[in-house]
């Protein structure tokens, strides 16, 4: 579903991404890990074609996203995108953030759109706030509705960077509960995340980065259970992590 083809990028002398070459298959969840700086964010990121990159390629559901032709707008609006920071619409009410996009991008109606929308507050908890605006709701709120107004795209896979990172303790497992059910039901999901908890319990792959390089990309038992395999890196990230 997407694939990423010896991919570097370079910012100036600086190499952010050194020769990328990593896989999410259909209905596959892979857990992107590794030190701040690393590059986790630029590569998940130049599968929307919101990051652009010197060399190598990205095929997203066969489309090529660095390619000349490729139509950006209509390939990022079938894949949801959930950053660290929600980046809601802080002066739509909830409702309106789930809708808008259906409306002005798929060409939904607004009924259609606002039955979407209604049944994704209500999946992910939040049904009674749909007409409240972001800044009247907790950060796991906030995110749990960046989640819904991804959703109500019918993405073919979801892109999620640092979803919990900026959350206070209590609501981590609130966004992450959401997030299980989600490759629960079989979803491409690409994941940069540091919980090793919820890549023990849902991921099939673990990519960990150092310096720009995938340094290691192996199933989730391999990575956890078999730390004698595991690069100096690795085994250095994951002691401070765990
Ligand atoms: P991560 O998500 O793993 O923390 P990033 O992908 O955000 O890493 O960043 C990787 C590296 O690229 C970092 O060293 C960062 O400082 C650098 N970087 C990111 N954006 C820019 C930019 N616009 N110009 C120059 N360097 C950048
Ligand atoms: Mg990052």
């Amino acid at each position: 579903m997407i694939e990423f083809k010896n991919v570097s990028k370079w910012y100036g002398d600086f190499q952010v991404l050194k020769d990328c070459t990593t896989q999410v298959s259909r209905g596959e969840v892979v857990v992107v890990c590794g030190p701040s700086g690393s590059g986790k964010s630029t590569l998940i990121k130049t599968a929307n074609g919101l990051e652009p990159f010197q060399q190598g390629e990205v095929w997203v559901d066969g489309i090529s996203v660095g390619a000349p032709g490729t139509n950006l707008p209509k390939l990022r609006s079938r894949i949801g995108m959930v950053f660290q920071h929600f980046e809601l619409f802080p002066h739509l009410s909830v409702m309106r953030n789930l809708t808008l996009a259906q409306v002005k991008v798929l060409g939904r109606s607004e009924t259609e759109a606002a039955d979407r929308g209604k049944a994704l507050l209500t999946r992910v908890g939040l049904a009674d706030h749909m007409h409240k605006f972001p800044g009247q709701l907790s950060g796991g709120q906030q995110q749990r509705v960046a989640i819904a107004r991804a959703l109500a795209m019918d993405p073919i896979a979801m892109l999620f960077d640092e979803p919990t990172s900026a959350l206070d303790p209590e609501m981590v497992n609130e966004v992450l509960d959401v997030m299980v059910d989600l490759a629960k039901e079989g979803m491409t999901m690409m994941v940069v995340t540091h919980e090793m908890g919820f890549a023990r319990k849902v991921a099939d792959r673990v990519v960990f980065m150092d310096q720009g390089q995938i340094v290691e990309d192996c199933p989730k038992l391999e990575f956890f259970d078999n730390p004698e395999a595991r690069s100096e890196r690795a085994r250095h990230f994951l002691s401070k992590i765990l």
